[in-house]
């Protein structure tokens, strides 16, 4: 496992499995990562963990039952959308993500999301998009730059460069089969380079979101 993967810190907390957003209720599953970024607060102090009350540092990781209780306990279908978004990648636990979204589908879920950083293919070493089929509503992918230097020098992926390059190509599969796919980046980025990432969002055929940076 690259070192990457890891989180920056070890401390034993509350395990937070789910969390609540607005209208959305947030699946917890991993803390590890195989990005770095600069603006990510898995590399804060361990104050920084807390998200609207929840502190998201994991002291283990929750199997796909421990998930399914704690959306059960909180009501999670009375929730616009159930997402897999927490303080790491998703898809690095791939087989739970969709044991866990299939049981959403079978279980009433109104909507499924998942938020990558889109390196699936490369994580699994194979191309994993027609497993999400059918079970998520919206592949959310974190674009952050227009080019795989910039990228590499905010997101620090533990791949090297070919980590951008990955994330497009993870973006066209699904698009591809018909999934859902919204790439996002933050609206500090510079006005022409937001530009230069919609376009290649347009390229791709996916809808381009520029959202606002969570600190
Ligand atoms: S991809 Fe997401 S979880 Fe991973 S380091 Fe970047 S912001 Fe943090």
């Amino acid at each position: 496992m690259n070192e990457n993967l890891e989180p920056a810190k070890n401390s034993s907390h509350t395990d937070e499995y789910v969390y609540i957003l607005g209208n959305n209720i947030y699946i917890n599953l991993t803390n590890k990562c195989t990005n770095k970024c600069d603006f990510c607060v898995r590399g804060a102090g361990v104050e920084d963990w807390y998200l609207n009350g929840a502190n998201l540092w994991l002291s283990q990781e929750p199997t796909a039952n421990d998930v399914i209780e704690a959306l059960q306990k909180n009501n999670f279908k009375r929730y616009d959308s159930v997402v897999f978004c927490g303080y790491g990648e998703p898809l690095i636990r791939l087989e739970t993500c969709i044991g866990i979204a299939k049981w959403l589908k079978k279980n009433g879920a109104k909507s499924v999301r998942v938020n990558t950083n889109g390196q699936a293919n490369l994580i699994h070493n194979r191309d994993v998009s027609a497993e999400l089929v059918g079970l998520f509503d919206c592949i959310s992918i974190s674009l952050n730059a227009s080019n795989s230097a910039d990228y590499q020098a905010v997101c620090h992926c533990c791949y090297g460069e070919v980590g951008f390059d990955s994330m497009l190509n993870f973006a066209q599969k699904c698009v591809d089969k018909g999934l859902r796919v919204v790439m996002s980046v933050v609206d500090i980025l510079p006005k022409d380079e937001i530009i230069k990432c919609g376009e290649i969002v347009l390229k791709i055929g996916a809808e381009f979101k520029v959202r606002e940076l969570i600190k």
